[in-house]
Order: structure tokens, then C-alpha cells, then sequence
């Protein structure tokens, strides 16, 4: 179907009036779907038929190909081999590069460069400047120097740096990371090229994502390749992380969204009765895309192919107009860009379909929230050529190649159990908060999933059922053939926050408006430990007449016993979970705040500033940036709720209330004996004295909360608290009236018109 002409370009935002809820409805029945690419026209071949993937993949990098064709062969191989062994870009081809670059982007219509870096807002920052320059004759020219490539100061004062600057002191600066290609991104007719960049403060403290993601990256590969080496496995020049993220999203119409100031506020309903139907037919999940919301995915993932993000999945996803698009995997730090871009797409493209991309973690109370699994895995980069390219947590086919991979697993449960306290801080934020632990994703326990397969290896390993020497171990155990068993799929994984799933781990507990950097970098960093603990206690034991595989295995033994605390197969969404995780040991924290607390334990520092990732200050800072982030969501959605409660919420009741009391009057008036209308005011009064009760705590919360100002930890603590049990008392009022009040006067779009469109 095609569209109209007034479907083709986003619609004013209604202006609330009295009946803006039916007015959006009756908006939303004329919608259809937007036609292809109507906007940017490039995505139609001849005959109308869509142009193959392959065809345009791509063309808005400049990434290896581009890099092939444009640059001379050995400055391209400089570039390539200083990109792919993670080293620092060689100063004396910088120069060729950006004339390249620069070339390549005024051919493509580009006016404007910027350094494109992800400050800790959770999304990511642009200053654009012009090539626009003049020559000695002050003839107009376009320029673009190696050091505007390089590096750039954009001073950007205002970004959370957590105290680690005032914002009169050092400016901060950008600098390129050319492990990942610059982009050129398309917003009507503008067309600005992207460079993505690392942001450090004067004296290179790290002020964003992306700095302790690439520090820990490399202190990751410098402890595995020190544990391959003396495995046995030499000439590894990288071992790096692979990252395939699944992005979970709801997508609503804008009619609606614009009504709910909740959500154009704080990105989550503060109120809204659950509806007679949610998910519980179990009927959207893997269901057939609708029309209207395929457009709008297929011109998303249009844009991003144009980028180079190699989305390859999507599907309806549980909860009704939830969605789900997944990437191939790829290098972390470009996944995090990749996922940065695949994010900001899906917001921009939904506008022009008249929809709006909900990124929040729990938009509706009662239906599923949305997460961001982050499926990782450790891959090798060697001169090697047997080496070169190994996933280091698939399993083998030889006795050395699995005993390998059971060091790896090893380190892994190590260091989730050590550090299962900081990898949950690296997930806290107030969205996050309602959706962990709330009966539909991965509890706020972080807990390893191994598989029926792994833990039955695992576990006669631990009991010493194996044998001392590692190659008949490996035989026996049945190790050898895991390769062909390759995932466990049960639906048990499903509940897990960290699940193996075959070759990879799959972190669900990450929350859907994330960047992946921060739960990453908290990864890395306790896995860089464990696998250095390991190499020590396997170099301690060699012992004459040994090889190193029945060290190593004697060592993954140990460690296998030791970690069993955090192994956990069963349901994890169980009450009994959760009283045996207890009895464990395992911390159980549910609120942001006390999950917030862990970055700064002792184990936390100790690893994060051993390994060089953080300083102590940097880390206090982080601290600070993540504490104040949750009391400013939480002042935001506490002043959004009152002003809902007093201008929508309590005048539809007291309208309600009023029209029941004239009713009543006029039928008493009339001598009518039977005046139920007296008592169905009465109830509607008796709710809303209780919300106008509750809404009283409320204010006296905020008001505490307020006059701590000087104390982010305190009053972080409070809104977590009091804050939150006034908040939920409101609600609870809100969404009685919602169920009583005259549907004629309620004012803001219902859980089942925003979640079921027709
Ligand atoms: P499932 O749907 O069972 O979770 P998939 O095989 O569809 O698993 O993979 C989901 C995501 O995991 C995809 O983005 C995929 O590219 C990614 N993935 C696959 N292998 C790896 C790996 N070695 N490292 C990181 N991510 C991976
Ligand atoms: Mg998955």
C-alpha cells in the first residue's frame, strides 16, 4: 500500500486538548504504513523491486574496502594492521588518511566533520564543524587536516564527569579510535561525517564509554595471551571480544506518546491499569509482523546496512509491539558504536512513521520489559595461521584445543563470582531496576548458566572423577564431543543473567537503553583477573614429568569447586532461587543504589584500578556520574507523576465525581427512590482521598530528598526507598480511578490502546 502525501513527514505533535486521547485514536485509524523510502530514495531498483543488501552495504563508511580502493596499498596496511592489532595509528600516515577520508566524503555530499564520542549520558555526542576553510587568496576550499582527524577540543564542559573536572578547569578532548571506521550519517538533506573518538579529560582521564572499554580490552589480552603462551599456543598477537548485541524495543504510535507525558519525560508509564489482556496468550511473540511496523523496521535497518551495522535479525518479541533486532557479531568497540547508531536509528526513522521507539527498560508495568543481551566471546587475532581466528569458548577437537577451553571457562566463572557484585553495578540504573528481579528477566542475582552437558564435565571434573592426565581426562569426560553438542536449549537458560550458550556467553541482565561499554569493561576487567590468577597457579605447580595440560587441569579443578556457588541451572525466576542463592552467599541487590555501592568495595577497586582501567579517582567518579543519573531520573519521574496526578489524573475523577453527584441530585430531586449513583461517588471519593493522602507523602519525600542536595548516596537512598513505596501508593490510586472513571473523560492513552494499535 502507498502512502499519502501527509503520511510522508512526521505530524506536528498534537496539542493536549480535552479529547487529545480520542483524537490520537482517531489519527491512529487513518495511519498506513509509510512508503519505501520515501525520504532518501535510494532504496528501490528498477521495476520497484528493493535493491540486494550487498549492493549498498556499506557506503556510508569508509571501512577496509573503501580503504582498499582509495589509499595507496602500503599506507592501507598500515591502517589495517594498526586497526586489527589494536595499535595506535602511525602519525606519518595520518595525513594520507584524512585527504582520503576527506575525499571520499565531499564526493558523497558532506559538509560538516565531527568527532562522534559517547559521553556517560548513555547516548553519544556530536560537535560539527565545516570543511569550509580559505586559501592564502582567501579562495573558499574545502580542508580537512591530519590533526583535525586525529584529535579535537571540543571543550564540551557539561558532560557528567563526576567531579572529575570542574567545568572551568581543563578543557576536555577527543581523539580518534580508528578501530572503528568514521560514518558518514544522513539527517534530511545534511550529510555529516562521523569519527568516532575516544573523550579524555587534560591529563587523559577517561570522561567516557569508550576509554576504559579499549584499557580493558587490552589488559584482557595481555593476561590471555599470557596464559596461551604458556599453554602453548604462541605467535597470538590479540585476543579480543566479540559482541553480538539483541536489542529489545517497543515501538508505539506517536499519537499516543505525545498524550502521555510520562513517557515523553521519563520514557516509562508512572501510571496506567494493567489490561484485561497483556501477554499472557502468549500470541506476539515470533508473530507476524505488522505492516505499518515493518516499514518503519525495514527502513531502520536500511539506514544502518547503508552504515555497515550488519543487522541480520528481527521478531516480535514477548510483550505486545515489542520488537527485537540483533546484529552479527562483531569487535566490541565496534559493536558499541554499532549499537550506539542501531539505537539512535530506530528513534529517528520511527518519527517518520509516525512511531516512536521506546528504549526504557520497563516502559508498562505488568508486560515485559526490554533488555539488551550481550552475547560475548573471546576471539584470537595471531600471525598463527592455526590460531588466527579461534573462538576461545567454542570447544575442540583435540585434547589440548578443550583443555583450553575449560582454562577460559574457568576464568570466566572465577571471575563472575568473585566480582558478581560489581558486574551488577555495571548493569544498575533506574530502568534497569524495575525490570531485574520483577518475575520476567534475570534477577537482580547474578547467577552462571552452564548448560546439562558443560555442568555434568564440569562437575566430574571439580570431583576429581577424571583422571591426573589431561588428554585421557578430556576423553573420558566426554569433552571431545561437546563441539557437536553445541547449545544447551532448554528454556532454563532463558531465566539466566549470564548464560553459556554454546560458543558464547549471553549477559540478559544488560538493560535495553545501555551502552554495552560500561557491563563490558566490568567483564573484561574480572575475567583479565581470573585468567592471571590462573596462569600464576598453573606456572606455581609445573612440576618435572607434567605437561602443562595436567597442570592446567589440575587448576581448572580447584577453580571449578570453588566457583560451584555461582553455577546455577535451575529457574531462575523462582522464589526458591532466591532463598538458596541466600544461603549461598550470593548477593542479592535489588535497588541501583546498594548495586552502585559495589564499584567501590574493595575487590571492585582492586581489579578495576590493578588492571589499569580506572584510577581510583576515575572510578569515584563513575560512582558519582551513575548515583546522580539515578536521583535525577528519579526527581524527574517523581515531579512528572504529581503533575499528572494534578492535572489529568484527579480533575477526570473529580469531573467523574461531580457528574455522579448531579446525577444523584437531579434523581432525588425527582422523588426516584434508588440512587446508586450516591454510592459510586462515595467510592470514587474514598480513591481519591487516598491518592490526594498518598500524593502528600509523596510531595514530603520529595521535599526531603531535595534539601540533601549536597549528598547524591543519601538521597539516592531515600528515593530508592520511601521514594519508591509513595510512588507505587500514587499509582495504585491512579490506576483504581483509571478503572472507574467515565472512559469519555479520561485523559491519557490506555495500556491496551498504546500497546494494541488497530
Ligand atoms: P540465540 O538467538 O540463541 O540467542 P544466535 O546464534 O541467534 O543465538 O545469536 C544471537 C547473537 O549472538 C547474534 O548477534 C550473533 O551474531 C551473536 N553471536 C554468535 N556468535 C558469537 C560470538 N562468538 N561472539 C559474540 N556474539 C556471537
Ligand atoms: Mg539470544
Amino acid at each position: 500500500m502507498l502512502a499519502d502525501a501527509s503520511s510522508l513527514s512526521p505530524q506536528p505533535m498534537p496539542t493536549p486538548t480535552h479529547s487529545s486521547r480520542k483524537s490520537a485514536l482517531r489519527d491512529l485509524s487513518a495511519r498506513v504504513p509509510r512508503a519505501r523510502n520515501a525520504s532518501n530514495g535510494t532504496g528501490e531498483g528498477h521495476g520497484g523491486h528493493p535493491i540486494p543488501t550487498s549492493a549498498y552495504f556499506g557506503i556510508n563508511t569508509f571501512g577496509a574496502r573503501q580503504m582498499r580502493d582509495k589509499l595507496p596499498k602500503e599506507v592501507s596496511a598500515k591502517l589495517a594492521a594498526a586497526i586489527r592489532h589494536g595499535k595506535k595509528l602511525d602519525i606519518d600516515i595520518a595525513p594520507v588518511v584524512a585527504q582520503a577520508i576527506k575525499e571520499w566524503a565531499v564526493s558523497r555530499g558532506v559538509t560538516h566533520f565531527t568527532h562522534w564520542f559517547q559521553p556517560q549520558t548513555g547516548l553519544t555526542a556530536e560537535k560539527h564543524d565545516a570543511f569550509l576553510s580559505f586559501d592564502d587568496n582567501q579562495h573558499p576550499m574545502e580542508k580537512f587536516s591530519a590533526s583535525q582527524l586525529i584529535q579535537s577540543e571540543p571543550d564540551a564542559s557539561s558532560f557528567p564527569s563526576g567531579g572529575l573536572r570542574a567545568t572551568w578547569e581543563a578543557r576536555g578532548y577527543t581523539a580518534w579510535n580508528p578501530a572503528s571506521p568514521v560514518f558518514i550519517v544522513e539527517s534530511g538533506e545534511t550529510r555529516t561525517l562521523c569519527i568516532p573518538s575516544v573523550f579524555i579529560g587534560y591529563n587523559g582521564e577517561a570522561l567516557d564509554e569508550m576509554t576504559p572499554l579499549l584499557r580493558s580490552s587490552d589488559a584482557l589480552s595481555a593476561k590471555a595471551i599470557a596464559l596461551l603462551e604458556l599453554l602453548g599456543d604462541t605467535g597470538v598477537q590479540r585476543v579480543f571480544t566479540t559482541m553480538g548485541p539483541e536489542q529489545e524495543y517497543f515501538l508505539i504510535d506517536r499519537g499516543h506518546y505525545a498524550h502521555r507525558p510520562d513517557l515523553v519525560m521519563s520514557g516509562r508509564t508512572l501510571v496506567g491499569a494493567p489490561p484485561p489482556r497483556g501477554q499472557q496468550l502468549e500470541d506476539h511473540y515470533f508473530g507476524g509482523i505488522p505492516e505499518r511496523i515493518q516499514a518503519c523496521i525495514s527502513e531502520a535497518e536500511h539506514e544502518l546496512y547503508k552504515l555497515g551495522v550488519p543487522i541480520i535479525t528481527r521478531h516480535n518479541e514477548v510483550a505486545p509491539s515489542q520488537f527485537e533486532m540483533a546484529p552479527l557479531f562483531e569487535e566490541t568497540d565496534i559493536a558499541v558504536d554499532h549499537n550506539q547508531l542501531a539505537m539512535a536509528t530506530l528513534r529517528k526513522v520511527a518519527l517518520r512513521h509516525n512511531l516512536q521507539a521506546v528504549l526504557h527498560e520497563k516502559p508498562f508495568a505488568g508486560i515485559n520489559g526490554s533488555g539488551k543481551h550481550c552475547n560475548w566471546s573471546l576471539s584470537v587475532s595471531a600471525d598463527n595461521a592455526e590460531l588466527d581466528g579461534t573462538n576461545l569458548l567454542k570447544p575442540g577437537k583435540t585434547p589440548h584445543q578443550n583443555i583450553r577451553f575449560l582454562v577460559f571457562l574457568a576464568a570466566i566463572l572465577k571471575g563472575v563470582h568473585r566480582h558478581s557484585g560489581l558486574l551488577r553495578a555495571g548493569i544498575a540504573s533506574s530502568g534497569n531496576e524495575h525490570r531485574l528481579g520483577a518475575n520476567e528477566a534475570p534477577p537482580a542475582i547474578i547467577s552462571v548458566f552452564m548448560g546439562s552437558m558443560l555442568t555434568r564435565v564440569i562437575e566430574s571434573i571439580a570431583a576429581g572423577k577424571g583422571s591426573t592426565t589431561a588428554s585421557q581426562a578430556m576423553i573420558k569426560l566426554g569433552v571431545a564431543k561437546l563441539p557437536e553438542i553445541e547449545k544447551d536449549n532448554t528454556d532454563r537458560n532463558r531465566t539466566s543473567p549470564f548464560a553459556f550458550t554454546g560458543n558464547k556467553f549471553e549477559f540478559r541482565a544488560v538493560g535495553s537503553s545501555a551502552s554495552i561499554a560500561f557491563p563490558i569493561v566490568l567483564l573484561n576487567s574480572a575475567v583479565a583477573e581470573a585468567l592471571d590468577e590462573l596462569t600464576e597457579e598453573i606456572r606455581a605447580n609445573m612440576k618435572r614429568g607434567k605437561t602443562v595440560e595436567d597442570v592446567a587441569l589440575a587448576v581448572v579443578q580447584r577453580a571449578f569447586k570453588e566457583t560451584a556457588p555461582i553455577r546455577f541451572e535451575g529457574n531462575n525466576y523462582s522464589d526458591e532461587w532466591v532463598h538458596e542463592a541466600k544461603k549461598r552467599g550470593l548477593p542479592n541487590l535489588r535497588r541501583t543504589p546498594e548495586a552502585l555501592e559495589q564499584l567501590l568495595s574493595k575487590s571492585s577497586r582492586n581489579v578495576l584500578t590493578k588492571l589499569g582501567v580506572f584510577t581510583k579517582p576515575e572510578l569515584e567518579s563513575r560512582y558519582h556520574v551513575r548515583m546522580e543519573r539515578y536521583v535525577k531520573d528519579m526527581l524527574i519521574e517523581i515531579h512528572t507523576l504529581r503533575e499528572i496526578v494534578d492535572t489529568l489524573v484527579l480533575p477526570a475523577a473529580f469531573s467523574h465525581a461531580g457528574s455522579l453527584a448531579s446525577a444523584a441530585a437531579h434523581a432525588v430531586a425527582a422523588g426516584i427512590t434508588s440512587v446508586p449513583q450516591i454510592e459510586a461517588a462515595n467510592e470514587i471519593g474514598k480513591v481519591i482521598e487516598s491518592l490526594r493522602k498518598n500524593h502528600k507523602v509523596l510531595d514530603e519525600v520529595l521535599a526531603k530528598a531535595e534539601g540533601m542536595h549536597d549528598d547524591v548516596t543519601k538521597q539516592a537512598k531515600l528515593l530508592t526507598s520511601a521514594g519508591a513505596e509513595a510512588m507505587a501508593a500514587v499509582r495504585a490510586d491512579a490506576d483504581t480511578l483509571e478503572l472507574k472513571v467515565s472512559d469519555e473523560l479520561w485523559p491519557l492513552p490506555k495500556y491496551r490502546e498504546m500497546l494494541f494499535p488497530v
